[in-house]
């Protein structure tokens, strides 16, 4: 007897009758179609192919190359890739794929994208994506129990339709870029440019610029700006701690030790490993009126008075909210920028943009040439296309007044569908890239019973997401996240926060770490056991296998807890000192120097 794989094309109701001439858990086709080819989309891909056999997958990616933001960013600079990370690169990999060529610790932008843009060919995975495409709408199809998608192909404009089993939305949260609000954008007859969407032959040189903006991207942007233009005024409204980069100094890499981390893997296997601890340990300054949280402020404001050197700015740019409110905006270069002769600092807020500049609410205009806006993204997380569920509802609209998701993954009314970093996922409670990778082995283990178990929807219960709501809320109002900042964590100063997880980034490991499936509402083709089959198990069909495989000397059995299991998968008792938070604690800067030392 040969393993039944039931094939591509056959309808749900067919599934059922099919199962029954085969052994257990015979894997049904399954079509999926994923959006967007950014770090996410192409680590699913990379793990679908490694990990399932009878799918089919199509990566829809409106841009021509792969990489997302790191294919988008251009700022100012040699190559208008002068956009940089503001995280350790060597830490900004896949645990598994680490990249020992990294010119710096903070890496350009160009370097991060060449690392996705390689990890892709290395993998074959530009076979599955299909660039210049953009997904405009999904609409549930009772019949086939799966999405219709809409697509564009953008070379010509021609639409069409696709269908898939399950739609997995990878196409990121910060790329919607936004103009500011402001009255008078249209009327300014300078050039006017955002961040997002450089324009590379623009020369700075000689000009005048403004700058809006002091976020993540205004703080980066400034120091590349100031040495190129004649004249800068940044346009600041509100406060903001920029944090001493997360602890580490910038260092070079030299071609040596470049070559030594190829050599010796397990030198910089431990190089990522205390950057990670320490990106791991700065979680309880996230929580209001603790140690950490007041040390880091103490040692924050410190450094920010050291590097500013001036009364006034230290008074106007030192926040009074809580440390860590607003993402942390690790600046190199930035506060001392703000000191330079040809830097003009104006706080508060322009209450218009007239033909020549900004004129701002201390009654004064600023005229400049080249007026840049470093002034972010829609945040809402509502899809950028429809997405119609069964029962008729756009997930546009039951996310209008306030986007509520399961764990971050997934919406209520809303089967097969998939999010990478949905509200209130942990995209600033700890590493990153980590968390991505939690997210999609935990939509591995969904496929995966899709594909074994005659499921035909999955979706998370409305309780279960009104519970997670709540939990999460009640969470929020011991987080500085709730304090009164202007944060797009909480899309604006006072909205509910949905722009991190109630945790830390090793929290919500461990969280979603087993599907719950108390929390999913699935329906079957047909009789749910019919998964069950003719009687025969898969092993029994596997001539190479060990039929008598659970025989055995002593019990070897892995963990059968939730603390067992975890306890082995981080190697407890193996480390003698996991404890440091990166931004006081000498820990990620010891790493440097180990590393160093070891090569
Ligand atoms: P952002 O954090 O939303 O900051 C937007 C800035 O524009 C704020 O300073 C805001 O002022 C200002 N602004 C918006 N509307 C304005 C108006 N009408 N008048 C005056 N100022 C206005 O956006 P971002 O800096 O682009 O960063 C967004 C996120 O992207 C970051 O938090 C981070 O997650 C990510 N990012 C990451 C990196 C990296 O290297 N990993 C680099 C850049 C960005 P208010 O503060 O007063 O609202």
């Amino acid at each position: 007897m040969t393993p039944l794989i039931i094939p591509a094309g056959t309808s749900p109701d067919d599934q059922a009758s099919k199962r029954l001439g085969g052994p257990i858990h015979a894997e049904r086709h399954v079509n999926i179609i994923c959006i967007g080819a950014g770090p996410s989309g192409l680590l699913m891909a990379y793990k679908i192919q490694r990990h399932f056999r009878n799918y089919s997958l199509t990566v829809f990616e409106k841009n021509s190359g792969v990489g997302g933001t790191w294919f988008e960013q251009r700022y100012p600079g040699d190559d208008g890739r002068s956009v940089a990370c503001d995280v350790p690169a060597h830490n900004y990999t896949w645990s598994f794929e680490p990249n020992p060529d990294f010119s710096a610790v903070y890496a350009s932008g160009k370097e991060i994208y060449d690392y996705f843009n390689s990890f892709a060919a290395k993998y074959h995975l530009n076979e599955y994506i299909r660039g210049q495409h953009q997904v405009i709408g999904a609409c549930w199809n009772n019949e086939t129990a799966g999405y219709d998608v809409k697509i564009r192909d953008l070379r010509g404009g021609q639409e069409f339709s696709q269908h898939c089993d399950i739609l997995i939305n990878a196409s990121g949260l910060l790329n919607n870029w936004k103009w500011p609000a402001i009255p008078g954008l249209d009327s300014y007859e300078g050039t006017l440019l955002h961040t997002s969407d450089w324009d590379e032959n623009i020369d700075l040189t000689g000009k005048h610029v403004g700058l809006i903006g002091n976020g993540s991207t205004g703080v980066q942007i400034l120091p590349q700006l100031q040495p190129i233009a004649k004249h800068v005024t940044t346009f600041i409204r509100e406060p903001t701690w920029v944090s001493p980069v997360q602890g580490f100094e910038q260092h070079s890499f030299s071609d040596e030790e470049r070559r030594e981390f190829a050599r010796k893997p397990q030198v910089l296997t431990e190089y990522r490993k205390g950057i990670e601890r320490g990106l791991s340990g700065q979680f309880g300054i996230f929580l209001k009126d603790t140690k950490p949280n007041k040390d880091a402020h103490e040692y924050i404001a410190g450094q920010m008075r050291e590097k500013l050197r001036n009364e006034r700015l230290e008074t106007q740019l030192i926040p009074k909210w809580a440390v860590g409110c607003r993402r942390f905006t690790p600046g190199v270069g930035y506060l001392e920028s703000l000191g330079k002769d040809n830097v003009t600092v104006v706080v508060g807020e322009i209450n218009q943009i007239t033909g020549k500049g900004c004129l701002c609410d201390n009654g004064c205009e600023y005229p400049v040439d080249i007026l840049i806006c470093a002034t972010g993204f829609d945040t809402t997380f509502k899809p950028r296309f429809h997405v119609i569920g069964p029962d008729g509802t756009n997930l546009q609209d039951q996310w209008k007044e306030e986007a509520q998701s399961y764990l971050g993954m997934a919406a209520a009314g809303f089967p097969n569908y998939l999010i990478f970093l949905g509200p209130n996922s942990p995209v600033g409670n700890g590493p990153l890239l980590s968390a991505i990778e939690a997210q999609a082995d935990y939509m591995l283990q969904l496929i995966d019973r899709y594909q074994t178990r005659n499921i035909r929807s999955f979706a998370p219960t409305r309780e279960a997401v009104s519970d997670f709501i709540v939990y999460k809320d009640n969470f929020m109002e011991k987080s500085v996240w709730a304090d009164p900042c202007r944060s797009w964590y909480k899309n604006g100063r006072d909205g509910p926060v949905t722009g991190v997880w109630p945790g830390s980034t090793l929290h919500y490991i461990e969280a979603i770490s087993e599907v719950r499936l108390e929390d999913w509402d699935v329906k079957y083709s047909g009789n749910r056991f019919a998964w069950l089959g003719n009687g025969y198990g898969q092993t029994e069909l596997d001539r190479t296998a060990d039929w008598g495989y659970y025989i055995r000397e002593a019990d070897d059995d892995s963990p059968a807890t939730t603390g067992g299991r975890r306890m082995l998968l981080s190697k407890s008792g193996t480390v003698k000192n996991t404890g440091g938070m990166s931004l006081l604690g000498k820990q990620p800067e010891e790493s440097i120097k180990v590393a160093k030392a070891n090569l």
